[in-house]
């Protein structure tokens, strides 16, 4: 979470002073004072008014409510939080949890998860390694994040309940003072420039003019496609800027309506 956090604020134009290391460091060219702080401390934190603003997981927020503002999802850090059970392991549906020992850091979560399916279960708290229980036979399931899967596979286990879907997300304090206040809109505003950037491409074609038309309707852009004249008659260069998500079906329909030679660029910042 902290090398994504640094990351995005370095993709911000907010440029951290090289302290490979400290716990403490300022920006060079934004009036921030970065502290790095185990995750489940930061809403506490935030909450008590230390720090103005947190970058921490939905799921630690979940897990123990506190009294700050989610101010924007920040599209990394994304994990789940799952049920797991060995791999030989009988499992139809959560009713087979009934009665069985599942270790987790996310009581609250889960027991949550539990009630919503009328399951009883012991929950056993336990703060970390929370993979291994299973098989040093302190529990029957665990409940924790999962990214890549690649920690259960190696020790045996299998996803069985997505409890919950996470990502990091940017909270602040409730009561903030008028000049942090204006600090933060600046920074979010920041942040969504290069969260569009990243959710969005610039795509470059060239079309015989005729198709100038039909191929304008494909390309949603931000206000409509920039039409430039080819050096070859009748020919065209067409830009605009499409959803990372809608590519691949928008590129089909650009080649069979006409368009050739389709460059896709990454964006840097989108000014939204
Ligand atoms: P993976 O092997 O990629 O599935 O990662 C699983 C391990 O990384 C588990 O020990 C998780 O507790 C931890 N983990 C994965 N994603 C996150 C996250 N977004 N925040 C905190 N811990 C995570």
């Amino acid at each position: 979470m902290s090398d994504g956090s640094v990351g995005l604020l370095r993709k911000c134009g907010i440029s951290l002073s090289n302290g490979a290391g400290k716990l403490k460091t300022e920006a060079d060219n934004f009036p921030l004072e970065i502290f790095f702080l185990r995750d489940d401390d930061i809403p506490d934190y935030v909450a008590d008014g230390v720090a103005d603003i947190g970058i921490v997981g939905e799921n630690v927020l979940v897990e123990n409510p506190r009294p700050v503002e989610t101010i924007e999802k920040l599209g990394f850090g994304r994990c789940r939080l799952s049920i797991a059970v060995e791999k030989g392991a009988m499992y139809r549906d959560s009713n087979d949890l009934a009665g069985k020992r599942i270790a987790t850091s996310y009581p609250n979560i889960l027991s949550r998860f539990l009630d919503s399916k009328g399951v009883s279960a012991n929950i056993h708290k336990i703060t970390g390694s929370v993979e291994i229980a299973p098989s040093i036979g302190l529990a029957d399931a665990v409940c924790d994040l999962v990214s890549s899967g690649s920690t259960l596979f190696t020790n045996g286990l299998r996803e069985v309940e997505r409890v919950m879907s996470s990502e990091a997300v940017l909270i602040a304090s409730n009561d903030l003072c008028d000049a942090a206040g204006a600090l933060l809109d600046k920074l979010v505003f920041r942040l969504r420039s290069v969260k569009a950037a990243s959710q969005n491409k610039y795509i470059l074609l060239n079309a015989p003019r005729e198709k100038v038309g039909s191929i304008a309707s494909i390309l949603p852009g931000m206000r409509s496609p920039t039409v430039t004249p080819l050096a070859e008659k009748g020919w065209v260069s067409m830009q605009s800027v499409i959803s990372e998500h809608e590519f691949w079906n928008v590129v089909d329909e650009l080649r069979a309506a006409g368009a050739e030679g389709i460059l896709v660029v990454a964006i840097d910042q989108m000014i939204v």
